[in-house]
C-alpha cells in the first residue's frame, strides 16, 4: 500500500470512508513525519495531544455512522497568521511570543467544523511580510527540493509542509503573492481566492485591503476541498462578501459548498462535451508583459510548455496586455506598508504581546516595546507606511497609488473581455539560495507577477508546471475574473490529469 503521507487529501478521505485507515493513524503518521523533519523549520508549534484527541473524536463520529464531510479526520496545519484558541499564535514575530488567542479565526473554525484535525502552526515571514520565509523571528524554513534554498514566502512553511508531505494540506495567506509564490517555488498547488471570499476575522492583519486566506496542497482537487470549506460570508469581517457570482453570471450567497458544486457542474459539462479536450472553449489570455525581460529563460520555457499543454487540452491562447504590470510594484509597496503601519500600531505593549521590561514613561514603553518586538523588515514597512501617509506626502504617494490601483484593475477587465483566464509565470526565477538577497528592493521586484491580481482583488493560483535550473520547481499562474475560482480549479485539475508535475517529489524525502 502507498505510504500514508503519499496520499493526497482526497485519497486520505477515500481511505477513511472505505475503512482502510483511521484518523488517528493518519494523524500519528503526520506527527511522526513532522518530528522526523524538524530540520526543515516548518512548524512553530505542534499540538500532538490536541490533534490525536480531535482525530479520535472523528473516528468515533465515523464509527457511530454519522454523515461526515470529506475533510473529517484529515490532518492539516495553519499558517501562524491565523489565531487559534488554545494554541500559540505568533505571526512569526517576537512581538507575539507566548501569545494565545481566546478564539479561533473564522477560517480555522470553519475547517474545524468540517472535521479537519489541526496538527500545529506553521512558520512564515514575520506578519506575512516577505517572500522567502527569511523574515521569521524563529528561523528560516527550507525548500525540500534543495534545503539550501528558500521555499518562498510569506507562507513559506505552509508550502514546505505540503511539499515535504508532512501534511497533505495547509492554510496560507496571500497579500501580494504569499500563497502563489511559495507554492510555485516548492512544486505544490495553491490558490488565492477573490478578495472577500474567505473571512479575514482572526487573520492577523498585514494590509487589510489585500489580505486573503487560501489553501495550499499538492493538487487542485485538494485545494478545492479545503477552499470549499474555508469560504463564506462572515459578519465579523466588514469586507467579507455576502454574495458571490456564479459562472453563469447569477448571484448566490457566499457560503461553504458553493465552489464544490460549481466545480462538479463544470467537470460534468466537460465530460459530456469532449472528455479528451476538457478545456475546449476556454480562452487563455497570455499577457505580453508577463513574458518579457526579467523572466529567466528556464521559467519562460517551462511556462510556454505549460501553455502548449493547455492548448492540447482544448484551450485557445489569446494575446492580451496588462500595460501597468510594472507599476504594480511601486503601487503595492506604497499601499501595503501604509495599511501595515496602521494595522501594526496595535502592537504597543499595552493589551497583548511583548512589553519592554524597563521604561521611563508611556512613550518610552511604546518605543522600546516596538523596537524590541519587531524585526527589521517589519520596521522598514512601518516607516515607509508612516511616510507615505504623512501630511504633504499623502497626495503624492498614497492617493496616487490608489488611483493607479484602480487602473490596474481596469486593465484586467479589458483583458477579460477577450479571455476567460489569464496565464503566466508566478515568479521570475526558481528558488534562490537562503541568504543570497540582501537588497530589499531587489526582493520586492520579484513580486511583479503576483502583485497585479492582488491589487485587483482577483483570484489567482499556482499550479506545478515543471522544473527549471537545478531541477527546481516552476509554477504556472492562472488568474481568473472575480469569483471564478471554480473555473481556475477546473482548468488546473484538467492540467493535472494530463501532467504529473504535481506528483513529483523531492528525492531526499521519498
Ligand atoms: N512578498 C510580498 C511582500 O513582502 C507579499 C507578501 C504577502 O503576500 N503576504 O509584501
Amino acid at each position: 500500500m502507498t505510504a500514508l503521507h503519499d496520499l493526497t487529501l482526497a485519497q486520505q478521505s477515500q481511505a477513511l470512508s472505505s475503512g482502510q485507515t483511521t484518523s488517528v493513524a493518519l494523524t500519528r503518521h503526520a506527527l511522526d513525519r513532522i518530528a522526523a523533519h524538524t530540520d526543515l523549520g516548518a512548524f512553530l508549534h505542534v499540538d500532538a495531544e490536541g490533534a490525536l484527541a480531535a482525530a479520535a473524536a472523528s473516528d468515533a463520529r465515523r464509527a457511530a455512522g454519522q454523515a461526515l464531510g470529506p475533510l473529517d479526520g484529515l490532518p492539516i496545519a495553519h499558517k501562524d497568521i491565523f489565531v487559534t484558541q488554545g494554541l500559540p499564535t505568533t505571526a512569526a514575530s517576537k512581538m507575539l511570543q507566548g501569545y494565545q488567542s481566546p478564539f479561533d479565526a473564522t477560517v480555522v473554525a470553519q475547517l474545524k467544523a468540517a472535521g479537519a484535525v489541526t496538527v500545529g502552526k506553521l512558520n512564515c515571514d514575520e506578519f506575512a511580510m516577505g517572500g522567502a520565509n527569511e523574515n521569521s523571528a524563529y528561523g528560516v524554513a527550507r525548500n525540500p527540493w534543495d534545503t539550501d534554498r528558500i521555499p518562498g514566502g510569506s507562507s513559506g512553511a505552509s508550502a514546505v509542509a505540503v511539499s515535504a508531505r508532512l501534511v497533505a494540506a495547509t492554510t496560507g495567506t496571500d497579500t501580494g503573492g504569499s500563497i502563489r509564490q511559495p507554492a510555485a517555488l516548492t512544486g505544490i498547488t495553491g490558490i488565492k481566492p477573490t478578495y472577500g471570499r474567505c473571512s479575514r476575522f482572526g487573520m492577523i492583519a498585514f494590509a487589510s485591503s489585500l489580505d486573503q486566506a487560501g489553501p495550499m496542497a499538492r493538487t487542485a482537487e485538494d485545494c478545492a476541498l479545503l477552499l470549499d470549506a474555508m469560504s463564506g460570508f462572515d459578519e465579523r469581517d466588514a469586507t467579507s462578501a455576502e454574495q458571490v457570482r456564479l459562472h453563469d453570471g447569477s448571484l448566490t450567497a457566499n457560503a461553504p459548498g458553493v465552489i464544490g458544486r460549481e466545480l462538479d457542474a463544470l467537470s460534468q459539462a466537460a465530460k459530456r462535451a469532449d472528455p479528451a479536450r476538457p478545456l475546449a472553449g476556454l480562452r487563455v489570455g497570455v499577457p505580453k508583459e508577463f513574458f518579457g525581460d526579467g523572466v529567466s529563460a528556464d521559467v519562460l520555457a517551462t511556462t510556454r510548455a505549460a501553455l502548449a499543454q493547455l492548448e492540447a487540452l482544448g484551450a485557445t491562447l489569446v494575446d492580451v496586455s496588462l500595460p501597468r504590470t510594472e507599476l504594480s510594484i511601486p503601487v503595492y509597496y506604497i499601499i501595503a506598508p501604509a495599511e501595515a503601519s496602521s494595522n501594526l500600531s496595535r502592537f504597543d505593549g499595552v493589551k497583548f504581546g511583548h512589553r519592554a521590561a524597563k521604561y521611563t514613561d508611556l512613550n518610552d514603553m511604546y518605543r522600546k516595546t516596538r523596537a524590541e518586538g519587531f524585526g527589521a523588515e517589519v520596521k522598514r514597512r512601518i516607516m515607509i507606511g508612516a511616510y507615505v501617509l504623512s501630511h504633504g506626502y499623502y497626495d503624492a504617494y498614497y492617493l496616487q497609488a490608489q488611483k493607479l490601483r484602480r487602473m490596474i484593475a481596469d486593465d484586467f477587465q479589458a483583458a477579460f473581455k477577450v479571455c476567460d483566464v489569464i496565464a503566466g509565470p508566478v515568479a521570475p526565477t526558481v528558488a534562490r539560495e537562503i541568504g543570497s538577497q540582501t537588497d530589499p528592493v531587489q526582493e520586492y521586484l520579484a513580486d511583479i507577477f503576483t502583485l497585479p491580481a492582488s491589487l485587483a482583488g482577483l483570484p489567482g493560483m499556482s499550479v506545478p508546471a515543471g522544473f527549471g535550473e537545478g531541477g527546481l520547481p516552476v509554477g504556472l499562474q492562472l488568474i481568473g475574473n472575480y469569483w471564478q475560482e471554480a473555473q481556475l480549479l477546473h482548468a488546473a485539475h484538467a492540467f493535472q490529469q494530463a501532467t504529473d508535475w504535481h506528483q513529483r517529489q523531492p528525492a531526499a524525502l521519498a
